[in-house]
């Protein structure tokens, strides 16, 4: 049937067929130069700049001034509102008529007042359709308005993309016009495009290439592009090779429209919102055309801004998430960072996600959804299915530097033996095209290749690209079945993991953390964001325990669940992946921190109000009391304003979960300073005895009890040191391992060791470091009586650039693995470099802890707000300070405070109660008032120390409290849950508060049993 070649030659086939479809030769006579036909400028178009981001009814209102294309406006972060008039020709009738809109920034399309298109030449959005075809009756005068935002889809880098952005950049629109859009020649170059790809694609080693080459020349030679009259021949050829079908067992790709958007990253968070608008009214389009298109949404926190922004708009994405198109996932309110957010932050994480999900939408996501962060916590496992999700979707472990990971699809096990099924689409793509290069990547990368046979395809430009375009529908239409090609459906997820499921005999199971292997700087750079993070988890907890113990204590306080709510929510949108992890520009960072200081205000008042109504009535004798909403006794040295707003220091003993009025006490063991000979300092509590030189750094530091020196030999603690920190690329994300080679101790004294407590409740010492004519550290450290840690208060001028301070503890302990806290309890980690997958590990992050234990002994490492470590051999080392100059050229140059502390212990870290004094050191005792009769109270206590009960809530629903424990030591156990709150009964309930009417819980006089496995957590509903 083909005309014979001449040559036997591949190349100049394909080249010729190439050729024949470019947008750059031959236009004069090639079929892409037929795809417009006849243009005609518009009628008018002026416009008004604005600085800020104005909505639809004010913009209108304001003066419009006549606008040419070509002129400029700016700067960065403006936007210009259009007026655009036109009148169709007459002479059009029967055509497709486009408004071609070629311009810098992203711009919105508003008709009659609705927000009706998005215009994004980075998405390949450049065409807002008219009409389809032009008839008599349709009006042909037609006024628009286009709002078109000063930035570009990832923001305005100075220079590249994740540079700092440029403040003064000018935007212009280069064209805006009407054209005539040649529909048949758009969909021939289609079916062009695809056999040109597929002939590329599967290369010479297969014959199906050819017949693709073979098909395309003839093509060629049976297409006039002067004559759509040859068009349909031309199209039937390959209509025929695309329905060559498939055999049965061929891999099948489930097609899913999605538009990654970034909460915030390059831009703020008020630009995301518009993102939102202008990318979901452009799916909400193509649907309306499209029926069979399928698109996946995620962030209930973006449906929230659209709900807010375009109410219209969002009651059309209602209709269509009823008809299963639009497709809320991931069940979270953001797509948050998997590693730094608590436990409790990431359960809240769901329960905002999924009751907004149910609220708006009546459904449950049963998908977690997280393709874009920087590495996912051992805990998820159980999470999720807590928040009844199973499934699992990312791809950004194949961004690892160093390891391939092994699968990609598989169930992941948990830290508590949860597992949940597991996908990392094989393309490596969440923002694929539709492209055969998408489809033959699925299948070649699919690493359990005869284990599951069924895999992901998301394709859509993310952030402001505006998600899928027609193209890439027509794409994927056009190979569905066909041979060669893997099959295709457009599916949903949960279309794909059902399949999944249902064929899963095979699959692997991944045990553990998924521990990306780059962007390890996240877990320190902008300290301040990490620092408010963690205060503000402490504050919402305190406000949450002290609300829901005095909602029982006084009737007329009412709980004050929608600010709470509120709070909860700026503190979960601060832990989307590019903010929290401090990957963001610096206006981010500024929202961000506005945001923690919100949460600090109100929060403090709504503390403040709970714990009036917890400790005392009005016109009775008050004393000061202390309110510790940690559930184990305190007996705790704290600073007190008396009366006259003197701070004194005071020792307290406050019960769980409990309220004590301060009485005056003294320890068994006082604390001694002494200034030595050698001028050394050597302080003592009967706990611990360290010796201090001149320079802050500890020479010894010496448990009593165990006779024990934890230092190790001829090195000293509390070393700081600095490492040049110049990433590959990306700045604020990487440290690389090569920094370790570059290691320099701060050694320049400026104000040696001086006393500064002398004893007794406390004492304490400080000095200050020079790191460089423009950084300084000072610091005081502090022992306190009956403390078994030493405290390090520290402040540090930091005005680096492309720097890294850590501080390093070389201790007397040999083991091959460190223990690090993360979300609802720990993990363990190589302290040697065996393999690769260890030495990848050469930063890693924690929370409130690491532990570096042998037999009998160990030495604890504890923080207030940081979350980079690293343990090799013997030396524990806390990540403090980065400097990065992009995306934020600003980034963390300022005044720094944060505390750690060095605690060595006997036994293990659970016996020593390590987990315990890091609570401590996170969750201050509350200063308040109570009567001052009042006796010492517990509202709540646990039998076992191995469970910790975290959470003490309202109910979502109102009408009980949550309680929410977790096993902490990897331990089975039974224990009891005591309160001397009236319970009439309890139930079990999943992450959602949701009761599991099969499991009561044993309430008997003494308390409520439970049983705990390893690291299990349990939350119940309690009926007072
Ligand atoms: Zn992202």
């Amino acid at each position: 049937m083909y005309r014979q070649p001449v040559l036997k030659n591949r190349r100049t086939l394909l080249e010729r067929a190439e050729k024949f479809i470019s947008d750059i030769y031959f236009t004069d006579c090639n079929l892409r130069g037929r795809l417009y036909g006849d243009s005609c400028p518009l009628e008018s178009i002026a416009s008004h700049l604005s600085a800020e981001r104005i909505p639809f009814a004010e913009a209108v209102e304001q003066d419009f001034s006549p606008y040419s294309p070509g002129d400029t406006f700016g700067p960065t972060w403006w936007t210009c509102w259009f007026r655009v008039t036109l009148t169709i020709p007459e002479s059009w009738r029967g055509k497709e008529v486009h408004l071609l809109w070629e311009s810098d920034g992203e711009a919105m399309v508003w008709r009659d007042g609705q927000p009706v298109q998005g215009l994004t030449k980075e998405g390949e959005k450049t065409s807002y359709i008219l009409t389809e075809c032009l008839k008599e009756e349709d009006s042909h005068s037609v006024t628009l308005y286009v709002e078109l935002a000063c930035n570009g889809l990832f923001g305005a880098g100075h220079g590249s993309m994740i540079a700092a952005p440029d403040p003064n950049k000018k935007y212009s629109v280069q064209k805006a016009e009407l054209v005539v859009f040649n529909r048949d020649t758009r969909e021939l170059l289609t079916d062009f495009e695809m056999l040109v790809d597929i002939v590329k694609q599967l290369g010479e080693g297969e014959q199906r290439g050819y017949q693709a080459l073979f098909t395309v020349n003839e093509m060629v030679n049976l297409c006039d592009p002067a004559d759509p009259n040859t068009f349909s021949k031309a199209h039937s050829l390959a209509h025929k090779f695309f329905t060559q079908r498939n055999g049965q067992s061929q891999h099948t790709v489930h097609a899913m429209g999605h538009c990654h958007i970034d909460s915030a990253w390059l831009w703020p968070y008020d630009e995301t919102i518009r993102k939102c608008g202008r990318s979901w009214v452009t799916v909400i389009r193509l649907m309306e055309s499209n029926p069979e298109f399928v698109f996946t949404c995620s962030q209930a926190q973006q449906f929230h801004w659209v709900k807010s922004c375009y109410p219209g708009l969002f009651s059309q994405i209602q209709h269509y998430v009823k008809n299963g198109r639009f497709i809320p996932v991931g069940g979270t309110w953001v797509e948050m960072d998997g590693n730094l957010p608590s436990g409790e932050s990431m359960v809240r994480q769901f329960l905002e996600g999924q009751r907004f999900f149910h609220q708006e939408f009546g459904i449950y996501c049963k998908e977690f959804w997280l393709p874009d962060t920087f590495g996912y916590s051992a805990q998820l496992p159980q999470i999720m299915q807590g928040s009844g999700i199973s499934n699992f979707l990312t791809q950004k472990l194949s961004w690892n530097l160093v390891n391939v990971f092994p699968h990609s699809t598989f169930f992941w096990e948990g830290l508590d033996g949860s597992h949940v099924l597991t996908h990392f689409p094989p393309g490596n793509s969440y923002e694929m095209k539709g492209k055969v290069e998408d489809l033959v990547n699925t299948v070649r990368n699919n690493k359990d290749k005869g284990r599951a046979n069924h895999s992901a395809a998301l394709f859509g430009f993310g952030d402001g690209g505006g998600g899928p375009t027609q193209l890439m529908l027509d794409r994927l239409k056009r190979v569905q079945d066909t041979d060669g090609l893997p099959k295709v459906q457009m599916s949903s997820p949960d279309k794909l993991f059902s399949q999944l499921r249902a064929e899963s005999a095979l699959l692997c199971t991944w045990t553990g953390e998924l521990f990306l292997e780059l962007h390890n700087g996240t877990y320190t750079t902008q300290a301040e964001i990490k620092r408010g993070n963690r205060q503000c988890e402490a504050l919402l907890h305190d406000i949450e325990v002290v609300s829901s113990l005095a909602l029982w204590r006084d009737k007329a306080f009412r709980y004050p669940s929608d600010q709470i709510r509120e709070l909860w929510r700026l503190l979960l949108l601060n832990q989307f992946h590019d903010v929290i992890p401090g990957s963001c520009i610096e206006m981010v960072v500024e929202d961000a921190l506005g945001y923690y200081k919100d949460i600090r205000s109100i929060g403090g008042r709504l503390l403040r109000d709970a714990l009036r109504a917890l400790g005392s009535k009005e016109q009775e004798v008050v004393s000061a009391a202390v309110f510790n909403s940690l559930p184990w006794e305190r007996n705790e040295v704290i600073e007190l304003q008396d009366g006259a707003g003197q701070s004194g220091l005071a020792l307290v003993r406050v019960p769980s979960c409990g309220l004590a009025a301060v009485k005056v006490t003294q320890p068994v063991a006082p604390v001694s300073v002494t200034v030595q000979a050698d001028g050394t300092v050597l302080m003592e509590n009967g706990i611990l005895r360290t010796i201090v030189n001149k320079d802050g750094s500890l020479a010894s530091l010496y448990l009593v009890s165990a006779s024990r020196e934890a230092i190790s030999d001829d090195c000293c603690g509390n070393q700081f040191v600095m490492f040049d920190d110049i990433p590959l690329y990306w700045d604020a994300w990487d440290v690389m391992d090569y920094h370790l080679q570059t290691r320099k101790p701060v050694l320049e004294v400026v104000q040696p060791a001086q006393v500064v407590s002398s004893g007794g409740l406390r004492g304490s010492i400080s000095f200050t470091l020079r790191i460089s004519d423009r950084s300084t550290i000072t610091q005081e450290i502090v022992l306190d009586a009956l403390c078994p840690y030493i405290k390090f208060n520290t402040q540090v001028n930091w005005a680096e650039s492309h720097k890294f301070l850590k501080v390093e503890f070389p201790v007397q302990v040999r083991s091959p693995n460190a223990t690090y806290e993360i979300q609802f309890g720990h993990v363990q980690r190589p302290t040697h470099r065996n393999t690769s997958w260890d030495w990848a590990k050469f930063e890693v992050w924690g929370h409130k802890w690491a532990d570096l234990s042998e037999h009998g002994f160990g030495v604890a490492l504890l923080n207030d707000c940081k979350y980079g470590h690293s343990v090799y051999k013997n030396t524990m080392t806390l990540s403090l300070l980065r400097a990065p100059k992009a995306p934020d050229a600003n980034a963390d140059m300022g005044t720094h405070h944060f505390t750690y502390a060095i605690m060595p212990h006997t036994g293990s870290f659970q016996d020593a109660s390590v987990i315990q004094h890091a609570y401590n050191l996170n969750f201050p005792l509350r200063s308040t008032q109570c009567c001052a009769d009042t006796m010492p109270w517990s509202a709540f206590s646990v039998g076992s120390p191995a469970v910790i009960l975290e959470t003490i809530k309202r109910s979502e629903e109102k009408n009980a409290l949550v309680v929410r424990l977790y096993e902490s030591y990897g331990s089975s156990v039974t224990t009891t849950l005591y309160t001397t709150l009236p319970l009439r009964e309890a139930w079990h309930c999943d992450l959602l508060e949701r009761p599991d009417s099969l499991r009561p819980a044993a309430v008997t006089s003494a308390g409520i049993t439970l049983n705990f496995s390893p690291f299990q957590i349990v939350s119940l509903l309690l009926f007072l």
